[in-house]
């Protein structure tokens, strides 16, 4: 089902706005599997056995079809499928990370909710961060920056052993004029070959688009695919301070705090995927003033997305499982 993204949710009536509401609008598992049920059928909800609409909805998610009595649950194909705690924990945690500027960690996530253990925090966190990107989004437009960053690693200075941990980071921001950025897509990619490049930018940026770049010969092919290359080339001589891309520059310092403040670094590059997804979830939307937004717009795709078992989680995406 494709849900309408362009009508504005209202605080108060789409999404509770403040801690207070949401304990009143959540105070049972009844409560949270209507909100569920709202949520994936918007138009109301329809049988699939018979089409019919009259159903009971019960505690455990489940509609009743009156006609035909068919079972359908809320929470199939969603990432609440075939969970053993409460919703309600659920929603706990989902309001606990989207009301909080920088997310949270697994550890502070076991410790606010009482979870039994840190696998169980982990895994949640990392079945809301799949969420957190919708496929077949837009792609960025306009005036665009590429460049690529190092993420992760140990201690600098430690040569050789330090680029062989690091994670190569591409994003592209969409720069404003005179000033500001727009949205971003952010990705870890095996190097900064052509072959690597190219398809980052193709999925992150609509051709027609200028790309700013620096002059790396990586970026040479994108006018072959639709894109109008501006690529900024700094003599050699000329002021260190001086940042090529300045909006990538930006965001990727803020990347780089985010990764060592929220998670205290303790990132590795197999899973980096899934926290670079958590934080353009967070850039692109750093200004919903509403509290309670982010946690509907995580909870609408929650309900749009494949549960993912534990153990697909853990291995990583497979794009990058050569990396470490
Ligand atoms: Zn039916």
């Amino acid at each position: 089902m494709v849900q309408d993204d362009s009508r504005h949710p209202a605080g108060g009536v789409d999404y509770p706005r403040t801690l207070q509401e949401f304990d009143e609008w959540f105070p049972s598992e009844e409560a949270c599997a209507e909100y569920l049920r709202r949520l994936r059928w918007p138009e109301g909800f329809r049988c699939p056995g018979c089409g019919k609409g009259k159903a009971w909805l019960t505690a455990r998610g489940q509609l009743f079809c009156a006609s035909c009595r068919r079972q359908t649950s809320v929470t199939a194909g969603t990432v609440f499928e075939g969970t053993r705690k409460p919703l309600r924990l659920w929603f706990q945690a989902m309001w606990y990370v989207t009301s909080q500027k920088f997310g949270g960690s697994a550890l502070g996530l076991k410790r606010v909710l009482g979870l039994g253990s840190y696998q169980t925090a982990w895994t949640w966190l990392h079945k809301m961060r799949r969420a957190m990107v919708r496929s077949g989004r837009e792609r960025l437009a306009g005036n665009v920056e590429v460049d690529e960053t190092y993420v992760g690693g140990e201690e600098e200075g430690v040569r050789g052993r330090q680029t062989l941990k690091k994670a190569i980071v591409a994003i592209a921001v969409e720069i404003h004029f005179p000033k500001g950025f727009g949205r971003i897509r952010v990705r870890q990619i095996p190097d900064v070959t052509a072959a690597s490049l190219t398809p980052f930018v193709c999925e992150a940026v609509e051709p027609g688009a200028t790309v700013h770049t620096d002059g790396w010969k990586g970026y040479n092919d994108l006018p072959k695919h639709g894109y109008h290359r501006v690529a900024t080339v700094l003599s050699t001589s000329g002021d260190p301070a001086h940042v090529a891309m300045p909006a990538v520059h930006r965001v990727a310092s803020l990347l780089k705090r985010w990764l060592l403040g929220t998670h205290q670094g303790a990132v590795t590059n197999r899973h980096l995927d899934y926290y670079l997804d958590e934080f353009t979830f967070r850039f692109n939307r750093r200004t919903s003033r509403a509290c309670g937004l982010l946690f509907y717009r995580l909870m609408q795709q929650a309900v749009q997305v494949d549960p993912v078992p534990y153990k697909q989680l853990v291995g990583g995406k497979e794009r990058a499982d050569h990396k470490m």
